[in-house]
């Protein structure tokens, strides 16, 4: 079962010459041996890697962290309305981390429970604010 590692020397491929420095992503595996930057060339060594091992299991049982979201974002540009909307998102975003934490002051601020608080807190706040300019 081979793993994604962190390059920790530079090295190069003997297969298909893909070279990889010092820090980088690279896939590894001990028994057979196979060793690249390449994924497909790191298959055909031998090797096989599951991306979805190895994750964390969360309080409800849950499980996150390893499972790959891929997103494909739009090409736009984005309006100054918008970069409004995301300067208040921010705002919004400070208030809630800073009221969450004073409300639930032993809630591990890096745990999955604080951030489900502080988004249903924004979620509020957002809110609060249309019922203010009404
Ligand atoms: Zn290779």
């Amino acid at each position: 079962m081979g793993t994604k590692i962190k390059a920790k020397y530079e090295g190069l491929c003997k297969i298909c010459g893909e070279e990889w420095s010092v820090g980088e992503d690279i896939f590894y595996q001990k028994e057979p041996k196979a060793i690249c930057r390449d994924k497909e060339c790191f298959d055909g060594q031998g090797g096989t890697f599951t991306p979805f091992k190895g994750g964390q299991t969360t309080l409800s049982g849950g499980y996150y962290g390893k499972t790959p979201i891929i997103t494909k974002l739009p090409d736009v540009e984005v309006s100054d309305e918008v970069k409004k909307i995301t300067e208040y998102w921010d705002q919004f975003f400070l208030v809630a981390h800073h009221k969450t934490k004073s409300i639930y002051p032993s809630e591990d601020v890096t745990g999955d429970r604080f951030g489900q608080i502080r988004s249903k807190m924004m979620d509020q706040l957002m809110s609060l604010i249309q019922m203010v300019k009404e």
